[in-house]
């Protein structure tokens, strides 16, 4: 029996059917992302077991039984990165990036690897891209990562998305209110869901955004983070929000939102899309001022925002948008015969040195056949170079879009068909 290979649970190939909108929005997440001051970071796809260890916290569900963790020859524990972030700040704090500037502004764009309960819109494998902004403790700051979040999903296609604001506080408010959350919570504790008794100790704030139905019921009166900031912190989130309306940015408050770790700091923001069921945050971000200091690194301020690529597609596809395709146009060689052949050969690769998009069919087979071929590649014009035309010095153009058909010199061919093809 011949054994069939299929991919991993969990992954999933980028067929050349789909590749071209990935490139678009790839393409696109860059250049946005540059008109904004963020520059391209890449950093490697596994590190050290400790970076994440350290960078997400211990307590957090990553880490608990997400990672994808293996030991080298050499007995050291690496890990393939579960989030971007973490190597970003590595790479900040090895090169001493900080030197660079007082604020440095990062983008990155790669895979990132979860053993996650497979499911619509989560996957073992998928494509986080993001910002970070290191150095600024400005609301400005806040309102700039989230209006590049929001600028990159309306250039996508993706409209009807809802921007989810809150405040969790800082290591100075957040104490009291965690003790006020705890002792609410302790009250009810019998109502949470079984991950959530487990969180009590170590991770209350996260029952705030549980979506389990008993959850939801108790914290619908729970204490509230925004009801609880010091001073300088509500002072920053009404700075943050009178930004975005600046902006033009509209948003929705949800109290309920949080991060539960302690690095996380002030804003926290979240941008969904409809369609997507369960799994609707397209983007995740906010501020995490104690972040680069729990990797190691001194005291600095950071803002920034993740989101998976497969996600956005899924919304895309569910609100029937996306980028409109823009592929070159394809120029399709017909040879007929030995001779004309060896021309085509030539030719194709002149015209491609030149920037035409060219494919020909290697298989020696009749016209009919050969304009079948390029009919199914959709291609915009066909060159039909037979003996009797190359005798005179000559190609035939049929274009296939309803353009009839013209003979054309060969020494003017390809200046002509850049002409025709590559000035749209
Ligand atoms: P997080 O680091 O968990 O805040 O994730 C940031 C973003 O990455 C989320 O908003 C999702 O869009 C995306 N994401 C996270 N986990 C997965 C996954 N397992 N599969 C696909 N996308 C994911």
């Amino acid at each position: 029996m011949v054994l069939r290979y299929t991919a991993p649970k969990g992954t999933r190939d980028v067929l050349p059917s789909e590749a071209e909108i990935w490139q678009q929005l790839e393409g696109l997440f860059h250049s946005l992302a540059e008109l904004y001051g963020y520059r391209e970071i890449r950093t490697p796809i596994f590190e050290r077991t400790e970076l994440f260890l350290r960078g997400l916290g211990e307590v957090t569900d990553i880490v608990q039984k997400e990672m994808f963790t293996f030991t080298d020859r050499g007995g050291r524990s690496l890990t393939l990165r579960p989030e971007l972030p973490a190597g970003t700040v590595r790479a900040f704090l090895e090169h001493n990036l900080a030197e660079e500037g007082p604020v440095c502004k990062f983008r990155y764009f790669g895979p990132a690897f979860r053993q996650e309960r497979p499911q619509a819109g989560r996957y073992q494998q998928f494509t986080q891209y993001g910002v970070e902004c290191f150095g600024s403790r400005d609301p400005a700051s806040d309102a700039e990562v989230i209006d590049l979040a929001m600028a990159f999903l309306e250039r996508a296609g993706l409209a009807a998305v809802e921007l989810r604001l809150n405040s969790i506080g800082c290591p100075i408010c957040r104490p009291a209110y965690r003790s006020r959350l705890l002792a609410y919570l302790t009250a009810r504790v019998g109502e949470l869901c079984p991950l959530c008794r487990e969180r009590m100790e170590k991770n209350p704030l996260r029952i705030l955004d549980c979506k389990s139905p008993s959850c939801r019921a108790v914290v619908a009166a729970a204490p509230l983070t925004v009801e609880h900031l010091c001073p300088a912190c509500a002072e920053h989130f009404a700075a943050v929000k009178d930004y975005l309306t600046s902006l033009g940015r509209s948003f929705i408050l949800a109290p309920h939102l949080v991060r539960g770790l302690d690095y996380y700091t002030n804003t926290v923001f979240e941008v969904v899309a409809p369609g997507l069921g369960a799994q609707d945050a397209v983007i995740g971000g906010g501020r995490y001022d104690g972040l680069i200091e729990t990797c190691g690194g001194p005291p600095t301020p950071g803002v920034g925002f993740a989101g998976g690529l497969e996600r956005l597609l899924l919304a895309l596809a569910a609100a029937g948008a996306g980028p409109r395709e823009k592929r070159v146009p394809l120029v399709f060689l017909a040879p007929l015969g030995a001779a004309p052949k060896e021309l085509a050969v030539r030719l194709a690769h002149e015209m491609r040195t030149t920037g035409l998009r060219v494919d020909l069919d290697y298989r020696s087979r009749s016209l009919k056949a050969q304009l079948r071929e390029a009919d199914r590649q959709g291609a915009r014009v066909v060159v039909i170079l037979g003996e009797d035309e190359l005798a005179r010095g000559k190609a035939a153009l049929k274009w296939l879009d309803g353009g009839g058909q013209e003979e054309i010199d060969l020494s003017v061919l390809v200046a002509y068909l850049r002409e025709k093809t590559c000035s749209e």
